[in-house]
């Protein structure tokens, strides 16, 4: 799955630049991180009570199912008629019970059981009835008489409403015509059927869909026939799918379009074709051209890289309207709209990464989740950290100059802000309830997990590391696995133990904080001296002593045979608190650099002179990885209290010239911080130049219209210096032009339809939001008439990323109120939010309002995948003590009502705790910077 994360949500406002974002996202998501996702749940409607009570030995599952009852098949049949309000349906499960019984356990929400029975093996229908048992779908199947132990067969029928949102079995309306689609995973299959929802379940499902004749219906496998059932209706059977846990089956009906693509051509390690198609809404499926064109060649690169042939019979993926994210269901992968209904010429360049990047995200899935899946919630991570990994990997392979490297040491960088919190999870946590499996769904096992393979992968080499991953892949093929084994299969590979390192990352949360030291004394060889602590912010409560077994590679030049220096690196693997690595070297080198490549999950620090060192003499030698890092190496210092603001910022500086979009907008993170905190004061506007002074430059070089044969880097770049001066910079000549420009896009005053060609791609969502900001009443009604008429979900983003702007009393007024309003798609409600919020003039306003209507909201986002913690995680946009107590008095009984809110709470808590902190140290300082100025 890919979740909606904080900075993708403000990517759908329609901006790329990082500026831009990371004021969102800074302001929205706490001091230094992006916010994770995670789910709510609405409580179980009432469905038919049972009679029975339970048998003694018979007591309530609290968490998992009982692992006395081992289904073995389950039969699906759906009536589902996307114009009605409601789906009926029945199912067989057979099983086998280990003892007599009268009870079976089983999950089902939300769902109207009419009518059930259990058959045992040569023996009469036992009737029996359904009992919801709590508000998470754990229900009881009262038998009226006892079944022996043995094979049974479990038969239920009933019906339920289509959820109003984007998970279990939903409707969703798009240009008039309804739809009906599916999100299962995490525990939301039995929202649409009962089954036995766990993911250690694994068995082969048989489905028929009962549908509108004309209609599409489209599951996991192909069809497998079809008859005429009665009012118009058609009975359509599919085959048998492989072992698949609940949470991968899908559905969808409805008119959709289905465009059959040209078949994936065997290769190397798969002798059939392999069928390949495309779905959308009703009337895009040429919008799926590019998506299906390239599809294939990613599906193949997966295979050569598993060694192991792609494990269904065909491969379909789907454009579904409303949706967050995107879902890996075996042989029938899901993706919100954006990610596949996308034109080359025409779509930003973060559009056409997202797609390369998801895509072999969800198709990396089909070995590891699908093929095989993890045993229980607390290895989500063998999901989804080996799906995050892959996908840059993947896309850094397929086209080199979306930089899929880049983002994921980007992704690393977001994952060590959230793993510096007190309250971070570690990859493999236990489940100890129901929030948790929601909660594992977070930065920590996307991104850090990801982040942690990739420094193992470097550390064992990329032959060993993927002869490790092929072995445990074939292990367990069409099974379920956990940590000990992946583990056991790398260290086999390996011919070492590998999982001791590795448990030291999985097993506990926190980010290693390594402190080198540059040694060249008395004639010894130069060394490196190491130290290690757990990295905390000012202000955190947790313990510093903490230890890892750390893969560190220190790279520093040597003297090379001719004039340039060569550069050398020396790896070792750091497990006590301190230790000396010997350089390769015979005199003291010019300087080191404690992470090679920026692939070592840790932060470091330098000594001043070490790190001047690097400052002045090594830039030129390091790669953009190492440069985003030590970007990052500077935020460190300034968040763990050792390096005051002044300081800092001058350090960070010289970066806004780099030519790498994620690198020249590390300076801008500190500056868009004083801009923030100095809000209402004079000194603001000497902020202001400053940032213009930073980025004027380099935005002049490159100007409003890009190049012929221009690489990505800079259209991103460009698009970051733009943001930063637009907003921070406030540049007044820039704004006009912005707004010219958005009017133009709009055809403001003339013919109110689109006008791509008036703003560049990347430079849309910009230019909309500086119009949104400063838009008069007329100007947000022509916003908001081409917001209504448009279907594409990015033009969507810009436009209402420009209502979500607006600063006005009145318009802002309106701008909130839009969240509640029928015309945005679940997946829109909560961007004028994040607009108004993210914004010192309009947060207050925004805040009383969210509170105000947190009832309509809450309910609303219930039914949206991760919508719920989503809602918990946007108060973390305050830095002052007075809302860290009104965020505390108002979300704690809400959130433990939203499922895994209270963890995200918590962090929020502690993030705007930190920033109180943070602020109240360093804003005297900030004053004195800019007062000098
Ligand atoms: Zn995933």
């Amino acid at each position: 799955m890919v979740a909606e994360l904080c900075c993708r949500a403000v990517k759908l406002l329609g901006t790329s630049a990082p500026a831009l974002l990371a004021s969102l996202c800074i302001a929205a998501c706490g001091p230094e991180a992006a916010a994770p996702p995670s789910t709510p749940q609405t409580p179980a409607a009432p469905t038919q009570a049972g009679t029975a009570a339970a048998a003694p030995d018979e007591t309530r599952p609290t968490l998992r199912l009982p692992t006395d009852v081992h289904p073995s098949a389950e039969a699906i049949e759906l009536t589902v008629r996307p114009e009605q309000d409601r789906f009926s349906g029945r199912v067989d499960m057979d099983v086998t019970l280990d003892r007599g019984r009268r009870s079976i356990w089983l999950h089902a929400l939300g769902l109207h059981v009419s009518s059930a029975s259990v058959t045992p093996d040569g023996g009469a229908a036992i009737p029996a009835s359904w009992t919801d048992e709590d508000d998470r779908g754990v229900g009881r199947l009262a038998l009226a008489g006892d079944a022996p132990a043995g094979h049974a067969r479990i038969h239920v029928e009933f019906d339920a409403p289509f959820v109003s949102g984007n998970k279990g079995l939903f409707k969703v309306t798009e240009a008039g015509v309804p739809y009906a689609f599916t999100q299962f995973e995490a525990t939301d299959a039995r929202r649409a059927f009962p089954c036995f929802d766990e993911p250690g379940f694994k068995i082969p499902f048989t489905a028929t869909l009962v549908v509108p004749d004309g209609d599409q219906a489209i599951t996991n496998t192909p069809e497998a026939g079809r008859e005429p059932a009665g009012q118009g209706l058609v009975r359509v059977r599919f085959g048998t799918t492989k072992p698949l846990p609940s949470y991968l089956v899908a559905f969808a009906v409805g008119t959709l379009d289905v465009v059959k693509a040209t078949d994936v051509a065997p290769n190397g390690v798969r002798s059939r074709p392999l069928p390949l198609r495309g779905v959308a809404p009703k009337g895009r499926g040429q919008e799926l051209t590019y998506a299906l064109a390239h599809a294939g060649e990613i599906l193949s690169a997966l295979e050569t890289y598993f060694g192991i042939e792609y494990p269904y019979e065909k491969m379909d993926i789907l454009a579904v309207p409303e949706m967050s994210g995107a879902m890996e269901n075996a042989g029938a992968v899901t993706f919100n709209e954006p990610m596949l209904l996308l034109d080359p010429k025409t779509a930003p360049i973060w559009q056409r990464a997202e797609y390369a990047e998801v895509v072999a995200h969800e198709f990396a899935h089909q070995w590891f989740g699908d093929l095989v899946t993890m045993a229980w919630w607390d290895d989500t991570w063998l999901n989804e950290s080996f799906a995050e990994w892959m996908g840059y990997k993947i896309s850094q392979q397929w086209d080199p100059s979306l930089q899929g490297d880049l983002e994921l040491a980007n992704a690393t960088q977001n994952a060590i802000g959230t793993d510096s919190l007190v309250s971070a999870r570690q990859i493999h946590q236990p489940i100890a309830t129901a929030d948790d499996i929601e909660n594992s769904f977070d930065d920590i096992t996307y991104q850090k997990g990801g982040s942690v393979i990739a420094m193992f992968e470097r550390w064992l080499g990329p032959d060993v590391f993927q002869k490790g991953v092929r072995q445990h892949l074939s292990q367990h093929r069409f099974g379920n696995a956990t940590a000990d084994d992946f583990l056991g299969a790398l260290s086999s590979a390996a011919g070492r133990d590998v999982g001791s390192a590795f448990r030291t990352f999985l097993d506990q949360p926190g980010v290693p904080f390594v402190e080198a030291q540059l040694a060249c004394t008395g004639g010894a060889p130069p060394h490196v001296h190491l130290k290690q602590s757990r990295f905390l912010p000012r202000g955190s409560a947790g313990d510093p002593n903490r230890t890892w077994q750390i893969p560190v590679c220190i790279k520093y030049p040597v003297a090379g045979t001719g004039r340039e220096p060569q550069i050398k690196e020396t790896c070792s693997l750091l497990g006590a608190t301190e230790a000396d690595v010997a350089l390769e070297a015979t005199a003291c080198p010019a300087w080191v650099f404690p992470n090679a490549h920026g692939t070592g999950y840790y932060r470091f620090a330098l000594s001043s002179a070490d790190l001047a060192n690097v400052r002045t003499k090594a830039l030129p030698s390091l790669d953009a990885r190492e440069r985003i890092t030590f970007a990052n190496s500077l935020r460190a210092a300034f968040n763990h209290g050792s390096t005051p603001y002044a300081e800092v910022l001058l350090a960070a500086e010289p970066l806004a010239a780099d030519a790498d979009p994620r690198v020249a907008s590390e300076p801008g993170g500190f500056v868009g911080m004083a801009h923030e905190w100095l809000a209402t004061d004079p000194l603001r506007q000497r902020v202001e130049a400053y940032a213009r002074r930073l980025a004027q430059a380099p935005f002049a070089k490159l100007g409003w219209t890009k190049q012929k044969g221009e690489t990505p880097e800079a259209m991103q770049l460009r698009s970051e210096m733009l943001g930063f001066l637009l907003d921070t910079g406030r540049d007044a000549a820039l704004r006009a032009e912005a707004k010219r420009r958005a009017a133009a896009y709009i055809g403001y005053h003339k013919d109110g339809a689109i006008h791509p060609d008036a703003v560049d791609e990347n430079l849309a969502g910009e230019a909309l939001w500086i119009a949104g900001q400063d838009a008069d009443a007329a100007f947000f009604d022509a916003l908001l008439a081409a917001f209504t008429k448009q279907t594409d979900d990015v033009m969507r983003g810009r436009l209402l990323g420009a209502l979500s702007a607006a600063r006005d009393p009145q318009l802002a007024a309106r701008a909130r109120d839009l969240v509640l309003d029928d015309r945005l798609k679940h997946n829109e409600m909560l961007q004028p939010l994040w607009g108004q919020l993210g914004q010192p003039e309009t947060r207050e306003d925004a805040w009383k309002w969210l509170q105000g209507h947190w009832d309509a909201v809450s309910a609303r986002m219930s039914t949206v995948n991760f919508g719920g913690e989503q809602l918990v995680s946007m108060a973390g946009t305050f830095c002052d003590e007075s809302h860290e107590k009104q965020v505390t008095d108002f979300m704690q009984g809400r959130a433990a009502k939203i499922d895994g809110g209270p963890r995200v709470l918590a962090r929020t808590l502690e993030e705007i705790h930190l920033c109180v902190v943070k602020r109240s140290a360093e804003e005297p300082n900030v004053r004195k910077f800019f007062s000098k100025r």
